[in-house]
């Protein structure tokens, strides 16, 4: 009986965190105030340059909003990176509910500024080569979830099934 009280107290805790603060969340409080304030400025609906066309958005989001659109020309990022794909937003499909912003690696693993979202994170500058070269911001555990959303489609279809 102690158990199931500790468990059940566990839960209600860890739900109350989850709402109250997002815990599960990648995208800091701050920035999702400023997005929801509208104190962000509008760029491009997808940071072309920035983006690594890893298809982990286009994975993460429930709505099916994005589609991920052939290159006519393959970029090299890096050794052994090549970027073939990018992601198109449909904003009218769109429920903002962040999960592209938070799967975006160039933002949940090196803490950038995330290359999707449907309000837009302002200007992403960065040097991607140099990005990826750099030893990631967070937890092997969250890093292992948030893989589940990077890899194949089709994998994740299975993992519904
Ligand atoms: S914010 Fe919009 S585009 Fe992004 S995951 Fe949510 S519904 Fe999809
Ligand atoms: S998750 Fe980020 S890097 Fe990957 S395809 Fe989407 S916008 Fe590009």
């Amino acid at each position: 009986m102690k158990n199931f009280i500790r468990i059940f107290l566990e839960g209600t805790i860890t739900n109350i965190k989850r709402i109250l603060f997002a815990s599960d969340r990648v995208t800091d409080m701050e920035l999702r105030s400023k997005i929801l304030g509208g104190r962000i400025v509008p760029t491009e609906k997808v940071a072309e340059v920035s983006c690594i066309g890893c298809g982990g958005c286009a994975n993460a989001c429930p709505t099916k909003a994005i589609t991920m659109v052939k290159l006519p020309e393959p970029i090299k990022l890096m050794e052994g990176l090549v970027k073939d794909q990018i992601p198109q937003l449909d904003s009218f499909k769109c429920v903002n509910c962040y999960y592209c912003h938070d799967f975006c690696p160039l933002y949940a693993l090196f803490g950038e500024a995330g290359t999707i979202h449907p309000n837009d994170v302002g200007i992403v500058e960065s040097d991607i080569s140099q990005l990826l070269k750099q030893p990631v911001k967070i937890s092997d555990d969250k890093i292992a979830f948030i893989s589940q959303y990077l890899s194949d489609s089709a994998i994740l279809k299975k993992r519904k099934e």
